[in-house]
């Protein structure tokens, strides 16, 4: 995530703070100000930086058991309105993700619990005060904190936890799309809720509302793409009439095919082996900066994924755009066969929505080529 700084990593993974949760905390600490000096700010300090290390006890609760399934936790990202962590290959069987989804908020239901067997049970705090002034007041405000924080996230407005429950329960017996569009729409439901009851609120639940509106959509989005690639292959959609370039060859020579050919993305051969790819970006970056002049050699990617024509596009959806290769080239026992480009799945994409929808009697809505990235959003 852009505008975040790292701040060490748990199990591999790297744990951010995003810059603006810094703003957070200087509010925090000026609220706390206006109550009764530099004490109270910094305790309200205090309560926030330990309600935010319980989020990330929450998100790491998500990651771990993710992880048990094979998923690939990226990071787990700090930002005011809560927790994000950003997860590759989610395992997707209903179960798998109902115990993925209930682990956070497992997490500050057990936080809860120990400190409050810590205290010698449920303290209610003192409506008077705002912040709290010792130890034992702290842990009283963190009980009660990582108890809304369980129940907050368990409300079904997808994708929060409690949204992700819900369709992981319906996908046991509808389709996995159908049961992501039906939570998505109830989470979009939800999300104006969410908005109108913050503008008189509190602000927090406006943006936490927009965020949700938005990620149920693009997940539901994903979600329908992936359902269309399901039984594709790379082999379906791969250019197989293309032309290669050689290290030496100047980026003038990547035009000649753009204009001539059509073919915007390029694998480089050297002595029969694969050694780079260049991206339409690739040659278009290097015009801006050397002119045609400039040689293939020094643009190429040399670091890249190759696929073969039997893998299922919908493995590969979210990577294909989200390592910002570009162009991927397709090997069969070590020799190149076919181009895959993002430009291919997207075309793919926009055929298979426009004939499912004629099927369907409806307007034809092509799909936007940017999958999301899944993740889980809580409250903090
Ligand atoms: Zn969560």
């Amino acid at each position: 995530m852009k505008w975040s700084i790292p701040m060490g990593r748990v199990w591999g993974i790297p744990i951010r703070m995003h810059l603006t949760f810094i703003l957070l905390l200087l509010w925090i600490a000026w609220l706390g100000w206006t109550v009764d000096g530099l004490h109270s700010s910094l305790w309200a300090v205090a309560l926030i930086i330990s309600l935010f290390f319980c989020v990330v006890l929450h998100e790491l609760g998500h990651s771990l058991v993710a992880m048990r399934f094979g998923a690939h936790v990226q990071s787990v990202t700090l930002l005011p309105i809560g927790g994000v962590a950003s997860m590759r290959s989610i395992p997707e069987k209903p179960y798998q993700e109902l115990l993925v989804s209930i682990a956070g908020p497992c997490v500050n239901a057990a936080i809860a619990l120990a400190l409050m067997a810590v205290r010698g049970g449920y303290h209610a705090l003192d409506e008077q005060t705002v912040f709290p002034t010792s130890v034992g007041s702290l842990a009283d405000a963190l009980v009660n904190a990582n108890l809304i924080l369980a129940a907050f996230n368990l409300i079904p407005a997808f994708p929060m936890d409690g949204g992700r429950v819900l369709r992981s329960v319906l996908a046991l017996f509808l389709p996995f799309s159908r049961a992501t569009a039906l939570a998505a729409a109830l989470g979009q439901i939800l999300a104006v809720g969410f908005v109108l009851v913050g503008l008189m609120t509190n602000p927090f639940l406006v943006v936490i509302g927009v965020f949700i509106f938005i990620a149920a959509q693009s997940e539901d989005k994903t979600v329908r793409m992936k359902s269309l690639l399901r039984d594709v292959l790379v082999g379906d959609v791969m250019v197989t009439d293309f032309v290669n370039l050689h290290p030496d060859d100047t980026v003038a020579r990547c035009l000649e095919n753009v204009y001539h050919r059509k073919q915007e993305d390029f694998v480089v051969e050297f002595e029969g082996r694969l050694v780079g790819v260049v991206a339409r970006k690739d040659w278009l970056d290097a015009l801006h900066r050397g002119g045609a002049g400039t040689s293939v050699g020094d643009i190429m990617r040399k670091h890249f994924i190759s696929v073969v024509p039997k893998t299922p596009l919908s493995r590969l959806y979210q990577d294909l755009w989200h390592l910002k290769q570009g162009v991927f080239p397709v090997t069969d026992e070590g020799k190149l066969v076919g181009l895959l480009t993002t430009e291919d799945v997207s075309r793919y994409l926009m055929v298979q929505a426009i004939q499912q929808n004629s099927k369907a009697g409806a307007h034809a809505r092509p799909p936007g080529d940017q999958p999301s990235s899944r993740f889980t959003v809580d409250l903090g």
